[in-house]
Order: structure tokens, then C-alpha cells, then sequence
């Protein structure tokens, strides 16, 4: 993996406008919420879930911002709100298990569409993506976002999961702004400890050997791994080749983030996996789709991505010229990639991998909220059944983030209504209705005027 997950040293403070306090409204509606027979029911709806890799006709009852029963009968007396969805597609909410908030990057030469955390999530909450891990930001800016969040004080918006800032070994020690520089391993336990004081929700390494230079040793790596968890923190380790997998596995990582785009996944590799249940985060998103964009614009013009980018940045990406960027760097990797990744998917899904969706968003070619249905379109196209690609946009990504969510009394009533069934076409994942949200619908027209 060449060019994604660079921290981005940004001095400028998010732009923080606030709205009052929505989340807070809805909690205390749901905890004042009375009787067991009102509610909401979604009736009529084609349950698509990927958790069971099933369809079915039914009705969700909700109360407040949780799912109380799944059922193929119509309740004979329902004192609640009834919305008849005559057949539509109902899938529980996105996640975009790899993201970097705050901006889309701009194309080769042109600046970023600076948006900062909170319309960062806003986006991501409009194209459906109900949650998202930030695996790279800045402790002070991100951390502060997702603590009101959860304290039900700022505006309607994405969750946000959060890593905070990466641990790397090279680079300036002490730079106040970026990654977390480690070169020894009590330097790894100590910088952990301060960064666990803050509640991160995973831990974020970057171990990569791929280029010149090294960005951490074994030792260090295992000792970041070890102590995470003793402190029962999750991992996810960014690797550069197959063999900084095969070290994160057997140190004991949580997930491996990207592919090694010069090789085939090994077999015994993806087996290793399969049996101490490692997820995977491929990241196809970051590792195609600018070469993808470069060789046909068409993608620019995608609805959902007009409604979540800006039109400045898109006319960036529009004015590149695919003769003349034939040979960047980013395309050369990306292409060379193009050769391993249809068998590096299929070995993963095949050994029985957990795969996980993440696009790498904030990277170069790559559109907050948009390009996590990019990578599940990519999933696909490398050799996911769209099953699985769906589960790798929800019910895995719950498992690894471990979100009580999908159609099961108790879970989360946070749900897409969907005009299009995704197993007839993936993209279908784009064509979005509604959005419920912890059992609120979301008013997208008011989000997306906001910027
Ligand atoms: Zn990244």
C-alpha cells in the first residue's frame, strides 16, 4: 500500500457550527417513551440481511431508537405510526470501517475540499453510511467530536468510532499534530497508555515495509499488539506486504488493513486468519478508484456522489487528463494491482476471512460517505459474492466494531430504506429513499443544503 494513510499535519480548527441538541432531543424522547404498544412499524418491507444472507417479507416494529420484534404477520391492533413499504428494500445501516475525516482530498495539483469532522460525518450520515472508524486523525479534533456525539450534544451526524492519532516509528519524534512516534517498546506501552486514557476505540498501527524505508520494527509492532491487548483495545494494523500480515496475525492483531498489491494473498495466510478470526479491511476504494476516475469520468456524474461532494472538487477530478497522468505514481501501483487483488479477494472470502468495508476516504480519489458503496461495488467486482459485500458494509463491520445493529429484537432501529433489491445490482445500495437513524428518520434535504 503506497500512497494512503499519510497523516495530514492541518492546522485549522474544524468548522464547527452546531445545531442544537438533536441527538439529545431523541434521547430523551426515547427514554420518556411510554407504552409498549406505540412505536413505529415498518410494514411491508423486503428485509435484506446480510447477517443470514436472507430476504424476506415482513414487518419491524421500533420503539424509540431500538427494533422490538421481526414479524411476518401484521400485529392485529397497532396504536403506533404504520408506514407501509409497499415492498421496498430495508438494509441496516452502512459502516466505512476506514476513514480519515476532515476533507476530500483534491485531485494531483489541486486543493482539498476542507470540511472538518462534523460535516465529515454529516456526509457520510446522508449517503447512508449510519457509522463510521476514523484510523487516523489528530486526538484533540477527533476525540472531542465523537464524546459529544455520545453525550447526545452535537448536531445530527454519522457515529463516529475513532483510533485517534497512528502509532508509526519514523518521522519526527515529538511533532505535537501528527501519528504517535514510537521507536522503542517502552516508548510503545508508554505512548499507549496516555493514548487509552483517552478511550480509543481501536488502536491504529502502521506497520508497513513495502517502501524504502521501514515504518516500524517487529519488535515494536508486537509490543504495541501485546499491550493493547492487556488493555483489551482492538488493533487494526495498516501492512504493506503479505509478510507485515503474517507478523500482525501472529502477534495477535484484531484486523489488517489494505492489501500488498505487488503479490497474491498467501494461503496459509488467509487459513491463519480464518482460524484466530482476523478480519480483513482491504480498502479496494483507496487502492482503485482514482485509476478507476482517471479512465472514465462517468463516475463523477453518480448522484449520490454529487450530493456529498462538492462541485469544485468534482470539476478537479473532471479536468484531469487521462493521457497525461497515465504514468503517476498512483496510477502505476494502482494498475499493477489490478493483477493480484480478483485473487487475493477470492483466497480471503474462500478461507472464510471476516472482510470488513473500508475506502480510505480523505485519500486521492477516493469521496467521504460516497466511496464507501464504491468499495462495496469493488468487493464484488474482485471476487465477493454480493452477500458478502454486504456483510462486509454491515454485519461484520458490527462485529468488529461490536454494534448491536440489524434485524433482531433489541438491536440499534438504525435502517436504509432502499428503492432497488442490492442482490439484483450492488449499486442499488446507492438508491436510498430514507434513512432511519436510531429510530428518527433523517431529513437528508436539510443536511445536504447545508453545504
Ligand atoms: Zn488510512
Amino acid at each position: 500500500m503506497m500512497a494512503a494513510c499519510r497523516a495530514r499535519l492541518d492546522h485549522r480548527a474544524d468548522d464547527a457550527s452546531r445545531m442544537p441538541g438533536m441527538l439529545g432531543a431523541l434521547l430523551l424522547a426515547t427514554l420518556s417513551s411510554p407504552t409498549a404498544t406505540a412505536g413505529l412499524l415498518l410494514a411491508n418491507a423486503h428485509l435484506v440481511d446480510p447477517a443470514t444472507k436472507s430476504i424476506t417479507l415482513a414487518h419491524v416494529h421500533i420503539e424509540g431508537a431500538k427494533v422490538v420484534e421481526i414479524s411476518t404477520e401484521l400485529p392485529p391492533r397497532f396504536d403506533g405510526e404504520t408506514i407501509d413499504l409497499q415492498g421496498r428494500y430495508l438494509i441496516p445501516g452502512l459502516v466505512d470501517a476506514h476513514v480519515h475525516s476532515g476533507w476530500n482530498r483534491g485531485p494531483i495539483g489541486a486543493p482539498d475540499e476542507e470540511l472538518g469532522i462534523e460535516e465529515t460525518a454529516r456526509r457520510m450520515l446522508i449517503a447512508g453510511v449510519t457509522a463510521y472508524l476514523d484510523l487516523g486523525s489528530h486526538a484533540n479534533r477527533i476525540f472531542p467530536v465523537r464524546d459529544e456525539q455520545r453525550l447526545g450534544k452535537s448536531t445530527l451526524a454519522a457515529d463516529i468510532y475513532a483510533a485517534g492519532p497512528v502509532f508509526v516509528s519514523i518521522g519526527r519524534p515529538g511533532a505535537g499534530n501528527g501519528p504517535i512516534i514510537v521507536q522503542t517498546r517502552m516508548e510503545a506501552r508508554r505512548e499507549l497508555d496516555r493514548l487509552a486514557a483517552k478511550h480509543p476505540d481501536v488502536i491504529k498501527v502502521v506497520f508497513d515495509w513495502a517502501r524504502e524505508r521501514r515504518t516500524m520494527d517487529e519488535e515494536v509492532m508486537r509490543a504495541l499488539v501485546g499491550h493493547a491487548q492487556e488493555l483489551h483495545l482492538k488493533t487494526v494494523v495498516h501492512i504493506g506486504t503479505w509478510e507485515n500480515a503474517r507478523l500482525a496475525v501472529d502477534a495477535g492483531a484484531t484486523a489488517i488493513t489494505h492489501l500488498d498489491d505487488t503479490a497474491e494473498f498467501p494461503e496459509a495466510l488467509a487459513e491463519a486468519m480464518a482460524a484466530k478470526h482476523v478480519f480483513s479491511i482491504p480498502t479496494m476504494a483507496v487502492q482503485q478508484d482514482f485509476l478507476d476516475v482517471l479512465e472514465d469520468h462517468r463516475l463523477l456524474d453518480n448522484p449520490l456522489l454529487r450530493l456529498v461532494a462538492g462541485e469544485d472538487l468534482l470539476n478537479g477530478y473532471r479536468a484531469l487528463d487521462s493521457t497525461e497522468y497515465a504514468d503517476c505514481p498512483t496510477c502505476r501501483w494502482q494498475r499493477e494491482g489490478r493483477k493480484y487483488y480478483g485473487a487475493s479477494l477470492s483466497r480471503l472470502a474462500h478461507a472464510g476471512v471476516p472482510i470488513v468495508a473500508g475506502s480510505d476516504s480523505g485519500n486521492l480519489g477516493t469521496f467521504q460517505g460516497f466511496s464507501l458503496h464504491r468499495e462495496l461495488i469493488l468487493l464484488h467486482q474482485w471476487g465477493l459474492s454480493i452477500w458478502d459485500a454486504l456483510a462486509a458494509g454491515t454485519s461484520r463491520a458490527y462485529e468488529l466494531l461490536g454494534l448491536n445493529m440489524g434485524f433482531s429484537p433489541g438491536a440499534d432501529a438504525t435502517f436504509l430504506v432502499l428503492s432497488a433489491s442490492p442482490l439484483d445490482d450492488i449499486a442499488n445500495t446507492q438508491r436510498i429513499e430514507r434513512i432511519l437513524f436510531h429510530g428518527q428518520w433523517v431529513d437528508r434535504t436539510a443536511l445536504v443544503t447545508r453545504h
